[in-house]
């Protein structure tokens, strides 16, 4: 008998932004598509698409399977200055766009909280940024992809000529074939800088009803939540608004060169890190420096785009602060009249004391899109990174989940390592819908991920 292909592919370890659930599959580029084909064919435990590893938990590894590394291939194909519409490969990552066409005068239409994503896996996450709730996420700015199926085809997927395979791929976990490129439109900008409007706010209360009255006046918004404080201090934040600048807006010396990128790296952190430095006393002290830091009220501050959307890429490696046991982010979305799940939430995470967390934010997201699997809907979003490992916080945790749920409400698949799988039809109630796309295209199960098997979305 022939030996399957994928067995002289090189094994690699494989994990999560979180680095908490590492497993082992085999490695394979993505230029090579007949050869990616071959082992979608063949390989005993199936092939799954990979980007540059920033999800979370498994959604990205395979084990003992094989993992198509996008990242070997990258470029942009073609590029329109009158529409602003790219074709770019998959492998490209959003710093990569914004290294080439912020100077041309285009911004990516939708960045999370870091731009070392690419854009199969901002596709496959169909990932938000501060601006859902004015722009949507990424697939609504996204016209067509090829996507090479379980069954051996590489379709050509178009919005509107194939909605049903376009809509299970946004936000599908790669479950429904390798992203090998994709058509999407950017957006113009007339310089690389924001202006940036700060509010401190004392509690919950405050920073929602600031959200609330003033969101729609703003491209961008996001808070950074205390969940350390409790009490009357619960929920005390920072609240940033902004929208890109006008030259007009900027200093004259900045004028100059208004599309200037500026990428404002401070270093990599050390490989090494004592277990244990995130704890609930340095972070309460961490937080309490940064509450007080963060100006009452301040309007009309130029900032960088690193310095408004991706303050943390200029640590590289800055997940390795959690140790070798790792982390997970906890990230929710529930509708605006279930607000009341907010404020439960953080109370009981914050009295419990089992979530050190610097890193908290509050935002508010527009209406869902027609992604079967597809993360933002109407509401409030709630996503905090946490040491894992403790099992008290998973308990709490499974619980909340629960109030989530009851509220109409989801977790987010790319941030995910650890919801209990039998709430995932309760949150995404299109999961059968989605199940019945995926066994069109991929009749035999042939692209499989760790986290589609620990949550029974595919065998
Ligand atoms: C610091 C930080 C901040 C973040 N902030 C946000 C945020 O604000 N909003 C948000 O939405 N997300 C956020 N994320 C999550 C991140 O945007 C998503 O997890 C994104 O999918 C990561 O892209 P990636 O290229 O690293 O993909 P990976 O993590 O490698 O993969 C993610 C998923 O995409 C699939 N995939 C990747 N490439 C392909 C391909 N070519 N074909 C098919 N499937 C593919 C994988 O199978 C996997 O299921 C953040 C992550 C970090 C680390």
């Amino acid at each position: 008998m022939a030996a399957a292909p994928h067995r002289s592919l090189p094994v690699r370890p494989m994990w999560g932004w979180g680095r908490t659930a590492p497993t082992a599959a085999h490695v394979m580029g993505l230029l090579d598509l007949d050869a990616v084909r071959d082992e979608v064919r063949d390989a005993p435990r199936g092939v799954l698409g990979r980007g540059l590893g920033r999800s979370y938990g498994d959604g990205a590894q395979n084990s003992g399977g094989v993992v198509v590394d996008a990242t070997t291939a990258v470029g942009v194909r073609s590029f329109d200055r009158s529409t602003g519409l790219v074709t770019a490969d998959a492998g490209t990552s959003l710093e990569q766009l914004m290294t080439w066409l912020v100077p041309e005068g285009f911004f990516v239409p939708v960045t999370p909280g870091t731009r070392q994503v690419t854009v199969g896996g901002a596709i496959a996450a169909d990932i938000h940024g501060k601006n859902h709730h004015q722009a949507g996420s990424w697939c609504d700015h996204v016209d067509s992809f090829r996507l090479l199926c379980g069954d051996g085809e590489l379709r050509d997927v178009h919005r509107d000529r194939d909605p049903e395979v376009f809509w299970a791929t946004a936000g599908g976990m790669g479950l429904t074939g390798v992203i090998t490129d994709a058509t999407f439109r950017m957006k113009p900008i007339e310089t690389s800088r924001l202006v940036v409007d700060t509010d401190r706010a004392a509690d919950l209360d405050e920073v929602m009803a600031l959200m609330v009255d003033g969101d729609a006046n703003y491209d961008y918004s996001v808070a950074w939540i205390d969940v350390m404080s409790s009490g009357t201090s619960m929920g005390r934040s920072v609240l940033d608004r902004g929208r890109f600048a006008t030259v007009d807006e900027l200093p004259a010396k900045l004028r100059r060169d208004p599309l200037k990128v500026v990428s404002n790296s401070v270093g990599t952190f050390p490989p090494i890190v004592p277990s244990g430095l995130i704890n609930s006393l340095t972070v309460r002290a961490f937080n309490e420096l940064w509450f007080r830091k963060a100006p009452a009220r301040r309007r009309d501050a130029i900032q960088t785009i690193t310095q408004f959307f991706h303050p943390l890429d200029m640590v590289a490696e800055w997940n390795r602060v959690y140790g070798p046991t790792g982390f997970l982010q906890w990230q929710y979305v529930v509708p605006d009249a279930a607000g009341e799940v907010v404020r439960r939430t953080l109370d009981e995470l914050s009295r419990s004391g089992l979530a050190p967390s610097f890193l908290a934010v509050l935002k508010r997201m527009g209406p869902a899109n027609q992604g079967h699997l597809s993360f933002p809907s109407a509401g409030w979003t709630l996503a905090f990174d946490t040491p894992a490992g403790n099992p008290a916080l998973h308990t709490l945790l499974d619980r909340l989940d629960e109030q989530i749920v009851d509220a109409g409400g989801r977790i987010y698949l790319a941030k995910d390592s650890r919801v209990r799988p039998e709430l995932i039809a309760a949150m995404y109630p299109r999961l059968d819908e989605w199940r019945g796309v995926r066994d069109r295209l991929d009749p035999n199960g042939r692209i499989r991920s760790d986290l589609g098997r620990r949550l029974g979305l595919v065998d």
